[in-house]
């Protein structure tokens, strides 16, 4: 563990002064107006009723605290100089009513403060939530999760703090300081310039502070994304990261993350807490200057006590507010930027959306086609070049190859996660850029190999996608991919849940629920991305049923590393660097003697090597030459 170890010289600082690279989304960083001027159009504004109710009680807090000050000069001149015995009848009273008016109006101005955050953030946790659903899958892919969550999180509670503080506290203190001002202009116009003297200078100290806080709210926010992408990090690998002994390289890194924080953090600090200290002295240079001025015409006999007494109360009372403001800006510009980092996800349009007039897909049969499809995730490096590949309806298609070769990438693009940048893919005949992108989803259903589960029960991971589904249904899907009976001697059967990730599942098990799904989705396609790989011989085996029956009448694309598993499709294509380069059925193909009956050599030659016997390779290996 890291000691603490100050700066020579400094105090507050643990390290040397700290750079970071850009935020992971490259966020331009918006304006304090057209942060605020959002706000107040999106999300102020529809709640225009709270906000009269807000501004109502601030009003009530603001008059009461301006009318203290008359008071306090009432009583000083008319009780305490006078010695006018009504009055003293009338001022408790009269007090006790303007305390009650500014204590009610200060809870109902709390709560609708309070409320009108939370509705802010609740609306901007939705709306980010609805934009990441929506977005393309590449540039989630590209973009650390730590950044969304911590937009999610710290973000989120930073414009709470500034639209609940800031927005709606700058009108009760501003209302506050108006009335004030107001009030001790009307007693005397002359002491209440003589006690605005510093004022000038705290405005520029503010501006500067903004930009200030600016740059260092920023800094922390874009920390708190790489600290909460570095902790899922290393507890998603938490078994790589025991088996390869990395646990004190990863704390290091977190710590290293964590200090970085503190520095930029108190970065922020040391602003915010000179802001208060800053104004209070201006404003205590301004009362001692209305002190001075007061008292002279006080003592020359131009100005009564009562008169001297209540400016005094107005400039004190005024202290609070003031250094409120200060304050309340700092909160704001913390807000602003977190708001910048939120509106850039909020903003994000997706590339791959409804093009104007696109139609539902109409699916009769799935037959799939690759027309001269270039594509590569970015566009310097194709992954697929002039790929073409007609797929009747109802057609078993095996797609095999190296690694890298793209086969993957051919999945991606039937379900349209990506679009190519030249020729066209399409399904029964219709382009799938011009079709509903919901309705190109529709078409398919997807087994990969690392089945995800969401920690529900089984019986909902099994209807995810077809919430119409009964239980009969999910039954009968379940007993179709043979995971009925593994299900029915779980504690609680379909109603089990499968913790995270579905991690209390074994990998087959997983497996057999994703069949499940896909088989209740009923779809015309059928894509299969090497779903048996992660299982050994037994297992697969185990699956082999339920897999016959999931192919069985629909358009299948099956990839598979292991080839003894593609023996069974109409075709098998084989991939190399984004083409096909040969296709045909196993025979055909190992009679060639190509890439594929390389390939195929190969695998025989790891079984052998693990289990077979020297006769079995010679049977298999005649078998295989026929
Ligand atoms: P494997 O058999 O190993 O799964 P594959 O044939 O399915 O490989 P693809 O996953 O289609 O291959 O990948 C083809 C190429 O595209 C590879 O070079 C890979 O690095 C690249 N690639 C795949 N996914 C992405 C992505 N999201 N962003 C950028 N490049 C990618």
């Amino acid at each position: 563990m890291n000691e603490i170890t100050a700066v020579r010289g400094k105090i507050f600082h643990d390290r040397d002064e700290k750079t970071r690279s850009d935020d992971s989304l490259s966020v331009a960083p918006l304006s304090t107006r057209e942060v605020m001027s959002r706000m107040v159009r999106d999300h102020l504004l529809p709640m225009k009723g709270y906000l009269a109710l807000s501004f109502l009680a601030m009003a009530g807090v603001a008059a009461s605290t301006g009318a203290l000050p008359f008071l306090m000069q009432y009583t000083s001149d008319e009780i305490v100089v006078t010695k006018n015995m009504a009055s003293l009848y009338v001022m408790p009273p009269l007090v006790v009513l303007v305390i009650a008016v500014k204590a009610i109006s200060e809870y109902i101005s709390s709560v609708s403060e309070e409320y009108i955050g939370q509705r802010i953030t609740a609306d901007l946790r939705a709306r980010m939530f609805n934009a990441l659903m929506h977005a393309d899958l590449a540039w989630i892919q590209r973009t650390h999760s730590g950044r969304f969550t911590s937009s999610f999180l710290g973000d989120v509670g930073a414009i709470q703090a500034a639209a609940g503080v800031s927005i709606v506290g700058l009108g009760k203190n501003l209302l506050k300081c108006v009335f004030l001002i107001g009030g001790m202009f009307y007693m005397d116009w002359i002491l209440t310039l003589a006690a605005a003297i510093g004022l000038p200078f705290a405005f520029r100290q503010i501006g500067r502070q903004s930009r200030k806080m600016m740059r260092s709210s920023t800094r922390v926010f874009q920390e708190h994304g790489d600290l909460t992408s570095f902790v899922t990090q290393a507890l998603n690998g938490i078994r790589v990261v025991k088996a390869y002994g990395r646990e004190e390289e990863e704390t290091a890194r977190v710590r290293d993350v964590i200090d970085r924080t503190v520095e930029f953090a108190m970065q922020a600090v040391r602003v915010r807490a000179a802001s208060g200290p800053i104004t209070e002295t201006l404003a205590g240079v301004g009362i001692a200057a209305a002190i001075f001025y007061g008292g002279y015409r006080g003592i020359t006999g131009s100005m009564t006590p009562g008169e001297f007494m209540g400016f005094i109360t107005a400039a004190m009372l005024l202290y609070q507010p003031l250094k409120g403001l200060a304050t309340l800006q700092t909160t704001l510009q913390l807000g602003v930027v977190a708001a910048s980092r939120v509106f850039a996800i909020i903003d994000r349009i997706p590339e791959i959306s409804d093009r104007g007039g696109a139609a539902p897909l109409r699916v009769s049969n799935g037959a799939i086609a690759f027309d001269n499809v270039s594509f590569g995730y970015d566009a310097d490096t194709p992954v697929l070049r002039d790929f073409s590949l007609d797929i009747p309806a109802k057609q078993k298609v095996a797609l095999v190859g190296p690694s890298g070769a793209g086969k993957s990438t051919v999945l991606n693009l039937i379900l349209r996660f990506y679009e190519p940048q030249g020729g066209t893919v399409s399904i029964d005949g219709q382009d799938l850029k011009a079709a509903q992108v919901g309705s190109v989803r529709a078409a398919s259903a997807l087994v990969t190999q690392d089945p995800f589960l969401f920690d529900d029960t089984i019986a909902a991971n099994i209807s995810y996608g077809s919430e119409a589904a009964t239980r009969e249904d999910i039954e009968a899907a379940a007993r179709a991919a043979v995971a009925h009976d593994f299900i029915m001697a779980m504690p609680d059967g379909y109603e089990t849940r499968v913790g995270e990730a579905g991690n209390r599942l074994s990998g087959g098990q997983k497996q057999r629920i994703s069949f499940a799904r896909a088989m209740l989705r009923n779809a015309p396609i059928l894509l299969l991305d090497e779903p048996t790989s992660a299982l050994d011989s037994e297992a697969e085996a185990l699956l082999q049923e339920a897999l016959d029956r999931l192919v069985n009448d629909r358009t299948v694309i099956m990839i598979a590393h292991r080839l003894s598993t593609v023996k069974r499709a109409d075709v098998i294509c084989v991939m190399d660097e984004g083409r096909i380069v040969e296709s045909g059925t196993h025979e055909e193909l190992l009679a060639r003697g190509g890439l594929y009956a390389r390939l195929y050599e190969t695998q025989l030659g790891e079984v052998d090597s693990d289990t077979a016997s020297a006769s079995g390779r010679r049977a298999r290996r005649r078998a295989a030459s026929k």
